[in-house]
Formats: structure tokens, C-alpha cells, sequence
């Protein structure tokens, strides 16, 4: 037997059977579990540069700082620009408290594009009317004093109308309580609407809009049901910025060695509501992006076929970012083999849905996924699972979606673990940096990174 002979056995076990060699199967594990980056990500897009609106100067930082950070990794990246708006909002400190009946340090809370209290707002709190005949009839009570009560949905034509009286009855503020829910009462979320920046400059919100936490509501209904006097002070440092402030998605890319105009596209979208940090929405899956981007890079991967990371933004604000993106590449959308899109927090990367002509391809590419180790060590079954569906439809609540809609086959990561993401954190005060999870974050982008690297190399473009 001589040296270049195989013998015929070991061919099917050779490392061509795979779409990523075991040898680089294993440096990319390596690099992804044991030299992992992706905390560090995330602890900048969260802890140093926070919330990030799209449209606000954080958002703005965050594309910034991403673009560089995919160059620092040897990829080439830009900004793409899809809106310019005529101006931007960010949010600063908001504080508010009760100084009568008793002292109490309130949570508060209020939406995007909403107007601030341009300094401290002291005063006397009178309970708001329910009806707008109410509103009109009691307008001597109302003048000077900050509104406390629930306020009907802006979205319905009776919700503005109402808010509409309610902005020339003379009021100070509205104070409002925020629902929560039955397993986390004391949960705020706020959202708002970006359609603000249009407004014409007379036409912004002048009257802020404050949230406060549900329990701390109850307390002061029942001292304004009981008529005791309460006063407050507040302080909402919301601002709003001229424009034009030009939107973008960061985009970077591995170019393929064979196929570069055909692509897999690795994405997640960086913008984030404003209250809180915007970690598990959707910094994680931030994080997870610009990962397997430095694991790829690290790991010295040659694609076929280009991998292409980006960051989307205006998800928040109904997939804008991404939904801009296929619009202005309509006809490159056959080139692309698909969209890996990481969403709804920092559980692991466990399921995928694919349909039955993209099984068997998937299979290929899923083989050293199927691997690894579940990061969860008494985690029972198997470490990832594909789902055979029929069709991948075309809906979903992330920029996946807006592929979909364009007959990309597009993915979004089925996830499990230990994370109350939909009960707790999504959308929350609680979208903290502290509430993702690091060994889930390492697997995932671990996992993305194996994916997309292996997807980039099939023979051909993934089954439509
Ligand atoms: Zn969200």
C-alpha cells in the first residue's frame, strides 16, 4: 500500500463529506468555546453605548463602533444608508417622585419621541377623566396640575382625540400607570412612534407622556380616590436633535473564493427600544453577528460563496432596516443562498426549520453542529435539532421576514435555555446587560459561525 492510496471505506469518512472540514469544524469550535469574544461585544453595545433607538445618537455610535469592529477583524464593512430623517430623539435621566402625601421614589418610564420636562416639573396630581366629555367639562380642575390616570391607545381614533384634549386643557404632564402583567407586575414597557419625526415643527408633543410602575400607581389612585393632596416632581430629560439624520445598516463581508456574488447572509438587528440597554432585544443576537464574523476571520475561513454580516436597524419600528435592504437589492435576492437572522434573545441556538428539499442539504451543513456539547451540561436530547415544515412562509416578527416576503429562504434561530426572554426581559427595564447568558452566547455564535461557513460551500444555492 503506498501513501496516496485511500482505502475505498475511508473515503465516506473522509472530511469532503462535509461541507466544513473537521479540521476547521474543530478550529472554528476551538476559537468560538474557548477563546469567545462575544461578552465583549455585547458589553459595549450595551454598557458603553446603551439603548439605541434608531434615529437617536446611540444607534448612531453602535453602527459606528460595529463597522469598526468588523474592519479590526480584517472585513470589509460600511454603512448603508436607507432613510434620512428630518430629526432624531434621545432619552436621558428620567426620575420622578412623590412628595406628599409621603415621600416615595417612583420608576417611571416614558415612550419613545415623547416630549421631555425640560427641567424639574414640581407639582399637583389630580386624577385624569375617563371620557372626553369629562375632559371637557372638568377643564378648571385639570389646568396646571399633572394628570395621573390610564390614557386610551394612541393607535384608535378616539385614543388621539382624547390626547389631543387632553394637550389644551392646560396640564402640566400625564402620569400614567403601566399594566405589567399577572407574573411580573411591576414590568414597564414603552414604546412610541417613530412617525413623530415627520411631525411639522409645531406639531411635536409638548405634553410629557410619564409611565410609572403599576404598583407605585395603585398607591397614588387610592391616595387621589381618598382626596388627599399628592404632589410631585419629575424630571424627563428627552430631547430632540435636527436632522437630517441619516439611518443605516452596518454590512461587512467575507468574500467567497468561488461564487462571490453568490451570498449567506448572517444577521441581527442593533437597534433597540429605548428604556433599558437593549441586551436580550437585541444585543445578543448583535453580539452573535459580529462573532461569527471574528471567529470566521480568525479561524482564516475561505467561504466559496461570501458570508455577509449585517446589522439592521428600524427592526423595532416594523423591520424598516431590513425590509429598505431587499427593496434596494431586488435583484441580487436570487443570489442569495439565504439568512441565518438571530432574534428573541440570548437563549442557545437549538432548532431550525427547514423545508423537505432543504433538509438533506442542511443535514450536511448542520453535521459538525450536531457536535458540539449543549451548553447546558444536564440539558437532556439532542443538541440541535432541523425541523422538517412544508413551507418557511412569509411572516415572522424579525427582519427574516422581510427575505421571506422575497422568496429567500431565511431562517430565524429556534432557541431554549433557562431565559424568561418573552415573559421578562423583551421590551423591558429588566433588558439588562447582566440578563444574557455567556455560555449561550458562545455556543450560538458558535453555532451561526459553523452554519454559515458550511452553507457557503454546498455544491449549489439552498432549494428555494
Ligand atoms: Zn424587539
Amino acid at each position: 500500500m503506498n501513501q496516496f492510496y485511500t482505502p475505498f471505506f475511508l473515503l465516506f469518512l473522509s472530511p469532503l463529506s462535509s461541507q466544513v472540514s473537521r479540521l476547521d469544524a474543530e478550529k472554528i469550535r476551538k476559537e468560538g468555546l474557548e477563546n469567545s469574544h462575544v461578552m465583549e461585544h455585547l458589553d459595549v453595545i450595551t454598557n458603553d453605548i446603551g439603548p439605541r433607538l434608531t434615529g437617536s445618537r446611540n444607534f448612531e455610535r453602535a453602527c459606528n463602533w460595529a463597522k469598526k469592529r468588523f474592519e479590526s477583524f480584517g472585513l470589509k464593512a460600511h454603512l448603508e444608508k436607507w432613510a434620512e430623517w428630518p430629526r432624531g430623539w434621545d432619552r436621558g435621566q428620567w426620575q420622578g417622585r412623590i412628595t406628599l402625601p409621603e415621600k416615595m421614589e417612583l420608576q417611571v418610564a416614558t415612550p419613545a419621541w415623547t416630549a421631555g420636562t425640560k427641567g424639574r416639573l414640581l407639582g399637583e396630581l389630580t386624577l385624569l377623566p375617563r371620557s372626553k366629555s369629562r375632559l371637557q367639562k372638568e377643564r378648571k380642575r385639570l389646568k396646571g396640575k399633572i394628570l395621573f390616570g390610564p390614557v386610551p391607545s394612541k393607535r384608535t381614533p378616539y385614543g388621539r382625540q382624547f390626547l389631543e384634549l387632553v394637550s389644551k386643557v392646560g396640564a402640566k404632564a400625564i402620569l400614567t400607570p403601566s399594566k405589567g402583567d399577572k407574573a411580573f407586575p411591576q414590568r414597564i414597557r414603552v414604546f412610541g412612534s417613530y412617525r413623530t419625526v415627520f411631525a411639522k415643527k409645531g406639531r411635536l408633543p409638548k405634553l410629557p407622556l410619564i409611565v410609572v410602575r403599576a404598583d407605585q400607581g395603585k398607591k397614588i389612585e387610592a391616595w387621589l380616590k381618598a382626596k388627599k393632596k399628592v404632589e410631585g416632581e419629575f424630571e424627563i430629560r428627552n430631547r430632540w436633535r435636527k436632522g437630517p439624520i441619516p439611518i443605516n445598516n452596518v454590512v461587512a463581508e467575507i468574500k467567497g473564493s468561488q461564487k462571490p456574488d453568490e451570498v449567506v447572509i448572517v444577521c441581527g438587528h442593533l437597534d433597540s427600544w429605548h428604556q433599558a440597554t437593549g441586551t436580550t432585544d437585541n444585543g445578543t443576537g448583535s453580539a452573535t453577528t459580529i462573532e461569527a464574523a471574528r471567529i470566521l476571520a480568525a479561524v482564516g475561513a475561505r467561504p466559496k460563496r461570501t458570508i455577509r454580516f449585517i446589522l439592521w436597524g428600524g427592526e423595532e419600528q416594523g423591520l424598516l432596516g431590513s425590509f429598505a435592504y431587499v427593496r434596494r437589492h431586488r435583484q441580487e435576492m436570487k443570489k442569495i443562498s439565504c439568512v441565518l437572522n438571530h432574534d428573541t434573545g440570548t437563549n442557545w441556538a437549538h432548532r431550525l426549520s427547514v423545508t423537505e428539499k432543504q433538509f438533506p442539504f442542511m443535514e450536511k451543513v448542520f453535521a459538525p453542529v450536531m457536535k458540539l456539547s449543549p451548553p447546558d451540561k444536564d440539558f437532556q436530547g439532542k443538541v440541535f435539532i432541523l425541523k422538517k415544515v412544508k413551507s418557511l412562509g412569509r411572516g415572522g416578527g424579525s427582519d427574516h421576514a422581510s427575505f421571506l416576503r422575497a422568496g429567500v429562504p431565511a431562517f430565524p434561530w429556534g432557541l431554549t435555555g433557562r431565559s424568561n426572554y418573552f415573559g421578562r426581559t423583551w421590551h423591558s427595564q429588566w433588558d439588562t446587560y447582566d440578563a444574557a447568558i455567556p455560555e449561550y452566547q458562545k455556543h450560538t455564535a458558535t453555532v451561526i459561525a459553523l452554519t454559515a461557513l458550511g452553507i457557503a460551500n454546498l455544491k449549489t444555492l439552498l432549494p428555494r
